[in-house]
């Protein structure tokens, strides 16, 4: 995703760039991958804000770029043990539909406070410079929307969310549900989050909300359009400096550059660069960040009989999955009229949660793939529990996806992914940036600031971008 647009930002203003991706599809994480002829998307599955002020709406309009998106409402449907919501963008309906389902907590007040600060927020960020600034205009710039945040939420904007919440959640189902939406947004639940990401995150369901036709792949194939030269199936090996140039060797050939971005964790980055100053930033990160997740991935296709207004994404919570340690999982079905992924009168699903790495960390074969067996077991136990559909309809071969299979298809390191928990100790002047020790070698990607997701990773790309090419954007 952040090699994309900041390639795409860069093709569009006539700068010569070369893509190289390892995989035969792009996208990594965000990608739409095949199988035995059938798409299924890789990871990520919600794709929001196309309004002008928001990353998306703002790249796709400056570029040119049409996205095959379709507008969904409810975004969101959340099955608890013994409740199911759906989550609205109107806010009236949202409101109703909360106080039906929690009808002992203080909805307006809580949703007045997040509405007040992601409000401002989601309509600043655009204009955050570069992180971290470096001239007096860039922290004069920074300093502006920070203001006007401060202003709408005081010094609450970085309190723990928790602290934030807790003068308007009384019960603890509807703590636990603010929490798992934070796990999925922040990669952290509220006690840790200060409330500024918080409430960006918390009003992630409530923003416009799209499905795209073709698989989320086909939205970076769009903006991928921009970029003059990509190349798939080609894997980067090596890169060495040489002279005022990068020499890139790789599977196909060798590339010299002025300049490279690379998309890699910020784990990783050392791992294709001989150089002592990135070496010695890698460990310094590596001790930093320790707290990282994975993730547990189920892909197959299921006949479609279901209602015509069954919603696209579900988030289903549950006991403790003992393979995993997560507490719910999201399920997010393609579009009926999707001609890619819900072919043949089939929905290509797309299950995910949240795991501990070390869970999967040396296992032999034999239990490896034991373990793999009894999680798709446990989630398919309370599928079926929460949605009784899913056991009547035919559905084919599942593929299960693991840490592993994150670090062998997208190579992040020790297939952690969701970049770097927001937690009030890191974020937001603590987050990784895109500049490296070697000038004119950069990082985007969900581990350098603001973080994951659509909404992060563009704005990171944008940034550097920024700094890269003054005044371009
Ligand atoms: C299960 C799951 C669900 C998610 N759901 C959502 C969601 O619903 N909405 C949302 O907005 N976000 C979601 N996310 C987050 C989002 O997918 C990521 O934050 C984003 O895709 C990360 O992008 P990235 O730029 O860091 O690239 P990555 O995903 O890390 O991709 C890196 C790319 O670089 C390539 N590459 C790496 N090394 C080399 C090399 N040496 N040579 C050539 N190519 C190489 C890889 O093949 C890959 O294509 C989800 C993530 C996961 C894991």
């Amino acid at each position: 995703m952040g090699g994309v647009l900041a390639g795409a930002m860069l093709g569009h203003a006539g700068r010569d760039v070369l893509l190289l991706e390892a995989m035969d599809y792009l996208g990594g994480c965000s990608g739409t991958f095949e199988r035995s002829g059938h798409f299924y998307n890789a990871g990520a599955t919600t794709f929001v804000g196309l309004g002008p002020a928001l990353p998306l709406g703002y790249l796709s309009r400056i570029l040119g770029v049409s996205l095959p998106v379709k507008s969904i409402d409810p975004s969101l449907r959340v099955h608890l043990p013994d409740r199911s919501f759906r989550l609205f963008r109107d806010r009236t309906q949202l409101m109703d539909e909360l106080t039906a389902a929690f009808p002992d907590d203080d909805h307006q007040g809580l949703w007045r406070r997040i509405f007040r600060v992601s409000d401002a927020a989601w309509t600043k960020i655009l204009s955050l410079p570069p992180f971290p600034p470096k001239s007096l205009s860039e922290v004069l710039s920074f300093l502006r929307p920070g203001a006007s945040l401060l202003m709408r939420g005081g010094p609450d904007l970085l309190r723990s969310a928790s602290s934030v919440m807790a003068r308007h959640v009384k019960t603890t189902p509807y703590q636990n549900f603010l929490d798992q939406i934070l796990l999925i947004t922040n990669q952290a639940p509220s006690e840790e989050v200060p409330f500024l990401s918080g409430a960006l995150g918390l009003s992630y369901p409530t923003l416009d909300n799209y499905t795209v036709l073709g698989g989320m792949g086909a939205a970076l194939e769009a903006f991928a359009q921009k970029i003059p030269w990509v190349y798939r199936k080609t894997l980067v090996r090596k890169i060495e400096r040489a002279g005022g140039f990068f020499r890139l060797q790789t599977t196909r050939g060798t590339y010299e550059a002025q300049r490279v971005i690379l998309n890699r964790d910020v784990w990783g980055v050392a791992d294709l660069l001989d150089d002592p100053a990135l070496a010695r930033l890698q460990n310094k990160r590596k001790a930093r960040f320790r707290q990282r997740w994975g993730a547990v991935t189920l892909h197959f296709r299921i006949r479609d009989f279901f209602p015509e207004n069954f919603e696209l994404h579900h988030q289903i919570h549950h006991e403790p999955n003992p393979w995993t340690k997560s507490r719910s999982f999201f399920l997010s079905l393609s579009d009926p009229k999707d001609d890619r992924l819900s072919a043949e009168g089939f929905r290509s699903v797309t299950l995910s949660t949240h795991t501990f790495l070390s869970l999967w960390e040396g296992l032999s074969r034999e239990i490896y793939l034991e373990r793999k067996e009894q999680v798709t077991r446990f989630i398919l136990e309370n599928l079926t529990r929460h949605l009784p559909l899913f056991r009547q309809a035919e559905r084919e071969e599942i593929l299960t996806g693991t840490p592993r299979t994150f670090a062998r298809y997208t190579r992040r390191t020790g297939g952690t992914v969701g970049g770097i928990p927001l937690r009030r100790e890191i974020f937001p002047l603590g987050y990784p940036s895109s500049f490296s020790p070697l000038p004119h070698l950069y990082l985007v990607g969900d581990s350098t600031f603001p973080g994951q997701g659509w909404p992060g990773v563009a704005v990171g790309a944008i940034g550097l971008v920024r700094r890269l090419e003054p005044g371009l954007l």
